[in-house]
């Protein structure tokens, strides 16, 4: 293997091997790509990848290392490159039964976590206005991140009306996960602590196969992460933590800078290593991220230098109002698109409120984006349903999903028929997926809840059943399709009802880019596993850098990526640096490191604007420039930049096609790039595949599957076909969902 695109100090850090070490840089001095080369130089060293664990920030950064790691040495089969969330899944997974789970467990996102917060209030009687659920689930959350239970948190907060009310309803609220066999973000992290502490045996296993532990993005671990970490390493100190005091962004979650600070303390015999040397910006970037940062005062004084040209001028341009801003960045954009890919263009910005006129801006000129936002395509309503649907079947305990889809589509049960229901699973100590599955029970539901919530069990039965017989993506056309959840969505006809359907197939070619994932890895796609990635995604996972469009995403989301052009709109006071940055003492320093995180980003070009008036959440106001232009080094500024704009009056747009408009905005696309319907096609493709097979079976009939390839049928009975495959054995397949064929 070959190390020698690496420099000096790289190298050093990528051939120490023993010990602890710490990869201390700055923001692009490589040290993503010299842990990457760390750990393929320890597999050409002999190192098994068993043992090896890398820790990363995104799903798709763990991703993306793997496949590095993999085309300079191999494939590395055991070897765990996965984020702190996905680790300690992976831990509880393994010892559910230590945590006092059961073997299905799942995990809640943050609007099942609402949903349930806001039961609760309901059920409590607690002034929503005085306790809104989002301050509740923030500070359970808070609580969670420093590994501080409902008992602990009344101790040290003290007992008084308020704390009481959090104090019941983070205990309820734990009472209600557990009992559905849920967990939610946190508890993955405290729970897989709390197995890791409370049980030597399993700790010492992990010490034992984890010769080489590392962790990318060290800066932003926190105060539990950290804690799982340092116990697993403790057995062979070969601990590599690779970060950046510089680029800290999220103490508001509970990461702690100490850690980076204080890691020769926790060990003393580290090595430190620094690299100075950028590969990433240009010169007059590079100065400009400096300017900003060495503002604040608590970090270790380092300056990073580059052999790369000092490339454009930063261009600064004030606009007058937030929807110029958003103009005249697509307009930038449309001109350097003419001898760049849109690939190349990234706009940050400090909030998601801030997207929607940049959507608005490049939407008229026809230039494809990318938007990353905190409102993901999982959070949407039918994806979300259809995820519980999927739940169920992996975890029929799970009543916070049953009851979300048990009326959509509509069943006839209504709060009534449905707290009745509830109340009944109650006196029983029963899931309400159980307390339905009783005969009386569905019976004794009025006529019409009666008949359908049967149809809707059998359809959920029959999946739990046939889990392992069936893709993934078999599973989910049977779900959409047999629950009438895709019928009620064509019978409403309406534009809206089209958009949902569109974003269930969307959400299809996911499940097939994961199959597809798993089946080039030679692993079996299960649907926990699945459920699991849906999980634990994050908003930067959904990233692709070669969809040849722009990407709008915040500038936390950017977080360890790189783009030639970056914009970076938004620089006001109040804005950014954020109003809620100036209460606390260390937020301006917090918000400092973001923009320097956001500048770094940019390889050959940095745009900086901000809007003279400005419309945030509903207000409009006048503005101020933000502290941090203030502290740019003027020298670097493009003097053509910085004065008030004026739009043009084109009358063509980007394709030269004359639009009849005096601004080039009001425009008819000039053809239609579909001659077929694409959505029509694959709404036909989701109901073939859930009709299963009505045809009849005979003994002899050669048959091939959608899973297990070709076979031979041996037996057929009133409920089911049993096949003899070529490969994989014989099963026993349910008809009518069993995706079976006759050759
Ligand atoms: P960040 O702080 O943003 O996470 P980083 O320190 O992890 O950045 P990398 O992303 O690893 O930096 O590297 C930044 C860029 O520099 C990448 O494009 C990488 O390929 C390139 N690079 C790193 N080391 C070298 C080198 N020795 N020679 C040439 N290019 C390099
Ligand atoms: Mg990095």
């Amino acid at each position: 293997m070959n190390l020698d695109n690496l420099n000096k100090e790289q190298k050093e850090a990528a051939t120490y091997t023993e010990g602890p070490l710490l990869i201390l840089a700055g923001a692009g001095s490589g040290k993503t790509a010299t842990m990457t080369h760390r750990i393929a130089y320890l597999i050409n060293q002999g190192v098994s990848p068993y043992s090896i664990l890398a820790v990363t920030f995104t799903n798709k950064a763990a991703g993306e290392m793997r496949n590095r790691v993999e085309k300079l040495v191999g494939p590395c089969p055991g070897m765990w490159i996965m984020t702190f969330h996905a680790m300690s899944l992976r831990i509880l997974r393994e010892h559910y039964y230590a945590a006092g789970y059961d073997k299905n467990f799942v995990v809640y996102d943050t609007v099942d976590q609402k949903t349930i917060i806001k039961n609760i209030i309901k059920a409590q009687n607690i002034d929503s206005k005085q306790y809104p659920q989002g301050y509740l689930s923030a500070v359970i959350s808070k609580e969670k991140e420093a590994d501080s239970d409902p008992e602990h948190f009344l101790e040290t907060k003290g007992e008084n009306p308020k704390t009481k009310v959090i104090y019941n309803v983070y205990c309820e609220y734990q009472r209600q996960l557990k009992s559905n066999n849920a967990m939610d973000f946190d508890d993955l992290l405290v729970n897989a602590l709390h197995v890791l502490r409370d049980n030597p045996d399993i700790l010492a296993q992990y010490q034992n196969r984890f010769r080489y532990i590392m962790v990318d993005e060290y800066q932003d671990t926190n105060h539990i992460q950290y804690e799982i970490i340092r116990m697993m390493a403790q057995a062979h100190q070969n601990i590599c933590v690779v970060g950046d005091d510089d680029q800290c962004i999220y103490q508001w979650r509970g990461a702690d800078i100490r850690n980076i600070l204080d890691f020769e303390k926790d060990f003393p015999k580290a090595k430190v290593v620094k690299l100075e040397q950028n590969y990433r910006s240009s010169g007059n970037i590079l100065a400009a991220a400096h300017s900003v940062i060495k503002n604040n005062r608590g970090r270790k004084t380092k300056k990073l230098w580059t052999e790369a040209e000092s490339g454009a001028p930063i261009v600064y341009k004030r606009c007058d109002s937030d929807k110029e801003e958003a103009y005249y960045i697509a307009q930038e954009i449309d001109i350097l698109s003419n001898n760049r890919s849109y690939d190349d263009f990234a706009v940050l910005y400090r909030t998601n409120a801030q997207s929607r006129l940049f959507e608005d801006a490049l939407k008229r000129r026809h230039i494809p984006y990318q938007i990353l936002s905190g409102f993901s395509f999982y959070e949407r309503k039918e994806t979300k349903d259809i995820i519980c649907y999927m739940r169920l079947v992996v975890n029929p305990a799970d009543d916070l999903a049953l009851k979300r889809i048990i009326n959509e589509p509509k069943r006839g049960m209504g709060p009534t028929t449905l707290g009745k229901l509830e109340a009944l699973a109650k006196v029983n100590n029963q899931s309400l997926f159980d307390t339905l599955g009783q005969e009386d029970v569905v019976c004794s539901l009025p006529a019409k809840a009666s008949k359908y919530v049967k149809e809707m069990m059998d359809v959920l039965k029959l999946c739990q059943q046939e889990k392992d017989n069936l893709r993934i993506s078999d599973i989910y056309d049977n779900l959409l399709v047999k629950t009438g959840y895709m019928k009620a969505l064509e019978d409403e006809n309406t534009l809206e009802a089209e958009g949902r359907i569109e974003n269930l197939l969307d959400f299809k070619s996911f499940i097939y880019d994961f199959e597809e994932e798993k089946d080039n890895a030679g692993e079996k796609a299960t649907l926990e596993e699945f459920l699991e990635r849906v999980a634990t995604d994050s908003d930067t996972d959904k990233y692709d850098d070669k969809a040849g469009k722009v990407t709008l995403m915040t500038m936390h989301s950017a977080k360890g990526l790189e783009f030639p052009v970056v914009f970076m709109p938004g620089m006001e006071d109040g804005l950014f640096p954020g109003h809620r940055a100036l209460d606390r003492e260390d937020g301006i320093e917090e918000e400092r490191r973001l923009c320097y995180v956001g500048m770094t980003r940019a390889k050959e070009k940095l745009f900086l604007t901000s809007a003279s008036y400005r419309v945030l959440y509903g207000q409009g106001d006048y503005t101020r420039e933000s502290t941090f232009l203030r502290e740019l080094d003027k020298s670097l500024l493009d003097e053509a930049g910085d004065t008030i704009y004026e739009p043009s009056r084109r009358t063509a747009n980007r394709l030269g096609v004359d639009t009849g408009s005096l601004d080039g905005f009001s425009e008819n696309p000039p053809f239609r790039p579909f001659s077929y319907d694409p959505l029509k096609y694959a709404k036909q493709a989701v109901k073939d595949s859930a009709a299963g097979s009505g045809i009849d079976f005979m003994q002899g009939d050669q048959v091939t599957h959608g899973k297990f390839g070709h076979g031979i049928v041996v037996d057929v009975d009133a409920k089911t076909v049993t096949v003899a495959f070529d490969e994989g054995g014989t099963k026993k397949l349910a008809k009518g969902i069993a995706p079976l064929k006759k050759v």
